[in-house]
């Protein structure tokens, strides 16, 4: 479903992604870990068109991946996307973050886009919430709303970048187990996650980057257990 093939990037001088190789099948849930530093946030990035890549080329659905207009639009839907900050709209509702894209760029009716909104957020669980504004939540309801807001789109593949690393203790779990029953349902999905936990239990494969490079890709089981290069047992010591 997502085809990235020898792309590389810099940033003036920094060789931040390097013949980076990677595909996910459809239904795959792959998580990328790695030290601060090493691209995972350029890499998703670049897949969602948020940055441009100097070489090599990214395939979703096996359509390149348009570069402006309305066909960028389109993709934006197609790739949903969770960052570390919760960025909702502060002055709309909460239905109204998640209604906003399907009515303004999916001409979806907004009464019609009202019920599935509201039965997004009853299946993450803030849907007592839907009149409230974003910052009368707590971080993980906020958090939880921006899948909502993104699942809404109908994404075809839907990227994580450390959704729980801004998030209190006791809020990281509600995100996760959202976040493991939507891996269940089916979902295609790259997150990049320090949280083993989540990595053990939703993850087909893990992949680590360090360096701008891809230096392992296994099954979570063999990555945790069993790791073979230097960067990553290195990387392990440190975390586990
Ligand atoms: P972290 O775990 O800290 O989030 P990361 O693996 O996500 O790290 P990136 O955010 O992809 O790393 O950044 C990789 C490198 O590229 C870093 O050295 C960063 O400083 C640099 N970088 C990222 N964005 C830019 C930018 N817009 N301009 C210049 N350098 C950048
Ligand atoms: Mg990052």
């Amino acid at each position: 479903l997502v085809v990235v093939d020898k792309v590389n990037k810099h940033f003036g001088e920094l060789h931040v992604l390097q013949d980076i190789d990677l595909s996910v099948a459809r239904g795959e849930v792959i998580v990328v870990i790695g030290p601060s530093g090493s691209g995972k946030s350029t890499l998703c990035r670049a897949i969602n068109r948020l940055e441009t890549i100097d070489s090599g080329s990214i395939t979703i659905d096996g359509q390149p991946l348009p570069q402006e207009g309305k066909a960028l639009a389109g993709l934006r839907a197609d790739v949903g996307m969770v960052f570390q900050s919760f960025n909702l709209f502060a002055h709309k509702t909460i239905l109204e973050n998640v209604t906003l894209g399907p009515i303004k760029v999916k001409k979806v009716a907004k009464k019609e886009a009202d019920a599935q909104a509201m039965a997004l957020l009853e299946r993450v669980g803030v849907a007592n919430q839907a009149q409230k504004y974003p910052a009368q939540l707590s971080g993980g309801q906020q958090q939880r709303v921006a899948i909502a807001r993104s699942l809404a789109m109908k994404p075809k593949v839907m990227l994580f970048d450390e959704p729980t690393s801004a998030l209190d203790p006791e809020m990281i779990n509600e995100v996760l187990d959202v976040m493991t029953s939507l891996a269940h349902e089916g979902m295609t999905m790259i997150v990049v996650t320090h949280e083993m936990g989540f990595a053990r239990k939703a993850a087909n494969r893990v992949v680590f980057m360090a360096d701008g490079r891809i230096h392992e890709e296994s099954d979570p089981e063999t990555f945790f257990t069993s790791p073979t290069s230097e960067r990553a047992k290195d990387f392990l010591s440190k975390i586990l």
